[in-house]
């Protein structure tokens, strides 16, 4: 597919970050390139349909990025899922684990009115941890889930299947 490989062609491999042995996917090339970013920004919205969707879910931080453009393109809002301790009212709290540790993500408890649809959006879905988690959050809030997209899928940490049945869209996967 040709958005696929205009995503492929700006994603930079950087070894041993952050730490050694990691091969990090950076996606900022993809942000920094207008065409690359306007048409990977109007792949996501394509693929759900305009309308059907009321409010784009970013998760922090390049999933703010995508989440304004994506919500900018099909006319609806923004809701931040965000690191713990930086949303100012009160909070829904979902802790998960990391390779090494754990991390908090946060989401206003007031974010969504009732069956409000929301599509979700990160860079990268990597073990699934974050968007698991993310995914929570938001159905605890009283949001539906009507959509998750990611630039890049890592696809052999299998991610897919721990978020099952939900899909999930990406517009490169790599093995
Ligand atoms: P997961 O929870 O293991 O799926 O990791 C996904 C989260 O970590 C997303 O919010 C990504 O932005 C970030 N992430 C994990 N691996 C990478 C990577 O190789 N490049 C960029 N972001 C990554």
């Amino acid at each position: 597919e040709a958005i696929a490989d205009l995503v492929a062609s700006r994603v930079l491999d950087v070894p041993d970050f952050p730490k050694a042995g990691i091969v990090f996917k950076d996606l900022m090339p993809v942000f920094a390139d207008g065409p690359t970013f306007r048409s990977a920004m109007d792949a996501i919205v394509e693929h759900h349909g305009r309308g059907s969707f009321d409010v784009v879910a970013g998760i922090e931080a390049r999933g703010f990025v995508i989440a304004a453009a994506v919500a900018y393109a099909a006319g609806v809002g923004v809701v931040p899922v965000r690191k713990a301790g930086k949303l100012p009212r009160k909070v829904l709290s979902a802790t998960y684990a990391l390779e090494y540790g754990e991390a908090t993500l946060e989401l206003h408890a007031d974010a969504f009115t009732a069956d409000q649809r929301v599509l979700v959006v990160d860079d990268v879905l990597a073990t699934g941890g974050t968007a698991a988690a993310t995914l929570g959050l938001i159905e605890q809030a009283g949001g539906t889930v009507t959509g998750f997209s990611v630039l890049l899928e890592l696809e052999f940490l299998g991610a897919r299947a721990k978020l099952a049945p939900r899909e999930v869209h990406a517009l490169l996967a790599v093995a």
